[in-house]
């Protein structure tokens, strides 16, 4: 028979050797909390009719136990990895891009020890941050400068209160949008102090209509790249050489906020849902006097902003008092120069991992498809067949546009739909499929190759429990 006075008190608790230890390592005060809630949970435990212990020493170790089990859960990160298996190559809620090894590797060498950040090693002299990735930079967009801010949202409205404070920017009805986790052009636009100078329609605008709102308050033409949505049907607006022209010919310069990045390097095809997409290259050569992009987009680096561009203007953004606040990292500069470092190497390009997943050909996704479904034998219920799908690049890039891929349907005896995407969620790692006609889904293009066989463990163990 179990009682309440076989809990120990709580200073009974903390006398025992692996409590001595636990508060060496923890301290005082959080073991003791741990062993208050502990105690009391043990209690409630009993007190709702469940087994208790049989005897003090019984007590006693529980207690251990699960004190050392809440020490340990408190310092677990929240911020794990997961399997993306949704085939939404930039999946903003898994953390958009993943890193290149040599992009982790650079930042792992930079970030483990000092590094000349801001320091000239060549002069032994203070040097400036803006320095390091500008080179690359330069040469990959075609821009003659470059700066790396915190991110776009970042580098856009620093952009704007560099060039345009006090004075107006015009922008086409049609690309006032939101890209989503709250950035709006007209709120960003407003926080930087330039005024809006709205023009067109929302699905049509003219040269016309840039041409007779620029005066003497003109500061910038803003193209935004329109992300996530697509207006069909009776659309315009013009080419963005035209714009650039037009800027030129009144001294206005064009910034256009280009989001995803697709740098548009010569020698790289371009994949079939981003023929659409306009890119770095692409737009500096039209004559945008300044573009920026993310860093964790189609670059497929770490969060960073990028303005690349004209040299003059580049200049004045950088003495802004906002570029101090919205200013990148070590970890950030070092992770971007080594992704930029694979893109600059064609034969070493399919090492970024956004790269190789947009360029995947359909038929190792079918093989790897295969496999898995292979060793789902229909044991414990669990089958799987191969299907054809497509997976989205996703994360403000070319809106509806996507990819080709084979997909593993999932269905499980006994179990809903809901619930066995559920039990993916739940496996170490978390496995994150998606549902489509009221099947489990798991589109390999997303996941690295080295975790198929983390995905087949996982769906072995669900047939076992
Ligand atoms: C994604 C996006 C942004 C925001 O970029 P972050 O790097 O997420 O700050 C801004 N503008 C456009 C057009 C985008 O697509």
């Amino acid at each position: 028979m179990s009682s309440f006075r076989l809990i120990p008190s709580i200073d009974q608790v903390l006398r025992r050797a692996a409590l001595q230890d636990l508060i060496a390592r923890h301290g005082q005060a959080p073991v003791a909390a741990a062993a208050r809630r502990a105690a009391d949970e043990l209690r409630a435990q009993m007190a709702a009719g469940r087994d208790g212990p049989a005897s003090e020493s019984e007590a006693l170790t529980s207690l251990e136990e699960a004190i050392a089990a809440r020490l340990h859960a408190s310092l677990a990160p929240s911020l794990t990895r997961v399997i993306n298996a949704t085939g939404v190559i930039l999946h903003t809620n898994l953390g958009r891009a993943p890193l290149a090894r040599a992009a982790l590797e650079q930042a792992a060498r930079v970030g483990s020890g000092y590094s000349n950040l801001e320091y000239d090693l060549a002069a032994g002299t203070r040097g400036h941050r803006h320095t390091h990735a500008e080179g690359l930079l330069c040469d990959l967009s075609g821009g003659d400068a470059a700066l790396v801010a915190n991110n776009n949202a970042g580098a856009t409205l620093l952009v704007l209160a560099a060039l345009a404070e006090g004075r107006e920017v015009i922008v086409s009805r049609g690309e006032l949008v939101e890209i989503g986790g709250g950035f709006r052009i007209p709120d960003v636009m407003r926080q930087s102090g330039a005024r809006l100078r709205e023009v067109g329609t929302t699905n049509r605008t003219r040269l016309q209509d840039y041409a007779a709102a620029i005066g003497d308050r003109t500061a910038l033409l803003l193209r935004v790249h329109p992300s996530n949505f697509r207006v069909e049907g009776f659309t315009e607006r013009p080419p963005l050489a035209d714009l650039a022209e037009l800027g030129r010919r009144s001294g206005v310069p064009l910034f256009e906020d280009l989001g995803s990045g697709w740098l548009g390097l010569d020698d790289v095809e371009t994949p079939p849902p981003l023929r659409d997409e306009p890119s770095v290259r692409g737009s500096l050569r039209a004559g945008a006097d300044l573009v920026a992009f993310s860093g964790d987009k189609l670059l497929g680096g770490p969060q960073a902003g990028i303005v690349a561009g004209r040299g003059d203007l580049i200049d004045r953004v950088r003495r802004h008092p906002l570029m101090r606040a919205l200013r990148a990292d070590k970890i950030t500069y070092a992770a971007l120069e080594a992704t930029l470092a694979l893109w600059a190497q064609a034969p070493l390009r399919h090492r970024i991992p956004v790269y190789r997943m947009l360029a995947l050909p359909l038929d190792d996704i079918d093989r790897r498809a295969r496999a898995i479904v292979a060793h789902l034998s229909g044991a414990g219920g669990l089958r799987g067949e191969v299907r054809d799908g497509l997976s989205t690049t996703g994360g403000g890039s070319a809106p509806a546009s996507t990819l080709p891929t084979r997909l593993v349907s999932l269905v499980m005896d006994g179990l809903s739909t809901a619930a066995l995407e559920q039990r993916l969620r739940r496996a170490d790692p978390p496995i994150v499929a998606r549902i489509e006609d009221d099947r489990v889904v798991l589109d390999l293009r997303t996941v690295q190759e080295d975790e198929d066989e983390q995905i087949v463990a996982a769906l072995v163990s669900l047939t076992v429990i």
